[in-house]
């Protein structure tokens, strides 16, 4: 039974949205100690039964190359941050990164470098390398455990690949995906830039990241980052070193439901979406690393006949090593029709993001243009199934929406 009737309803534009500091958990030792002694004493043995294989040249100079990478088919401006370095402060229950900060938990001996957004997309469908940093021998490798670990499955052993560069330096790299490692074999040697796996959460972790742990020839513990409190070295060991804080959007995408975060097989949907028709609500969403307290980011939606349908900028409230930000919005339901863009502006940069929004055929008879629905929902703008005793809208294909209220027969 229909009460009221309204040809067209112009829903709310801005009723919802969100968003904010992306938890990465990861502040538990990526190593236990008896892990870490374990391994040092199984790659001492590699290396005396590799000693007449590895001639080390102490005068050869280190110069990393950044050890994660992207497949090109990922459509992502960026796919990482860093949550954690090495922790300069050896005294119990205190935190100092090479920078003089926090950015690390207590006792970290590595840095962590975590793949951003949608690491569980990422890990799925092995889109992230990690790759040899360095030229060097392979040492010792761990493979065969678990890769899915979350704050609630965390511990164990994890799979990773040791590297002995030439001056006798050694990176570990932890945490990798099960049976992703090079087929290589401990005594083979890796070019700077080879494939040594790709991005997990084997072992001891909370999200699927890279713990790369450096030591010199002499076991001395390295922080690859030059700064004023790196106490352990004096030079960088990057061909070029990042800034502290690299604010970058990871990326700009649309969805068709609000996107989750999570755990694999539990909770992350990431929702990803570019095609919708009228009636559809499209989520806008960006996603960043590094964003620093008080930096704007000016959004703008853009539609065919290139005229901005909508724009606000945004501010973020803090510093975060990861933060997302969304907006729930319906587009006009009489187009115009074709290719739209999301657009953000940050740090000097601009990003796009296409998204197709059209109308759907119409249908015909022989009398009438039939109108076909489209979707029903609710008065918050919900997809739902009809119910009765409950304010439904009734959206057709030709744009127009009833407002229906069906009692109980
Ligand atoms: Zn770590």
């Amino acid at each position: 039974m229909i009460l009221f009737f309204f040809p067209l309803i112009i829903f709310a534009q801005d009723f919802n949205s969100g968003g904010g500091e992306y938890n990465l958990y990861n502040n538990d030792k990526c190593l236990s100690n008896l892990d870490r002694i374990i391994i040092s004493n199984e790659i001492k043995e590699n290396l005396k039964l590799l000693s007449d294989k590895i001639i080390l040249n102490k005068n050869q100079s280190i110069s990393f190359i950044w050890p994660l990478r992207k497949d090109t088919s990922l459509s992502f401006n960026n796919y990482f941050g860093i949550s954690n370095f090495v922790d300069q402060d050896t005294s119990l229950a205190s935190i100092l990164d090479y920078s003089c900060l926090n950015r690390s938990y207590d006792g970290h001996k590595g840095t962590d470098i975590f793949t951003w957004p949608f690491p569980w997309y990422l890990y799925d469908n092995d889109y992230v390398d990690v790759i040899a940093a360095e030229d060097g021998i392979i040492i010792n490798k761990h493979d065969g455990h678990n890769d899915d670990h979350c704050p609630n499955t965390m511990g164990g052993t994890w799979n990773a690949v040791y590297i002995q560069h030439n001056d006798g330096s050694i990176a570990w790299y932890g945490h990798l995906k099960k049976n992703s490692l090079t087929s290589k074999i401990i005594g083979q040697s890796v070019s700077k830039g080879e494939l040594l796996g790709k991005v997990a959460s084997s072992g001891n972790s909370t999200g699927p990241h890279l713990h790369l742990e450096i030591y010199d020839s002499a076991w001395n513990l390295i922080d690859p980052f030059q700064g004023s409190c790196n106490n352990l070295n004096s030079i960088s060991w990057w061909s070029s070193q990042q800034n502290y804080r690299q604010p970058v959007l990871n990326a700009l995408l649309t969805h068709d439901s609000k996107p989750i975060h999570g755990c694999p097989g539990i909770n992350e949907e990431p929702n990803m979406a570019n095609d919708f028709i009228i009636g559809d609500t499209v989520f806008f969403a960006a996603y960043y690393s590094d964003r620093e307290l008080g930096d704007s980011a000016h959004y703008r939606i853009i539609s065919p006949n290139n005229i901005v349908w909508d724009s606000w900028i945004q501010l973020s409230s803090s510093t975060f090593n990861a933060s997302w930000y969304y907006w729930q919005k319906l587009l006009p339901l009489n187009g115009p029709f074709g290719v739209w863009e999301f657009e953000i502006e940050f740090n000097s940069q601009l990003y796009t993001h296409k998204f197709q929004y059209q109308s759907p055929v119409l249908i015909e008879d022989k009398n009438n243009i039939v109108r076909k629905l489209v979707r029903i929902s609710n008065i918050l703008g919900k997809e739902v199934s009809e119910v009765s005793n409950r304010t439904l809208f009734y959206l057709y294909n030709d744009g127009t929406v009833e407002k229906k209220l069906i009692f109980n027969k």
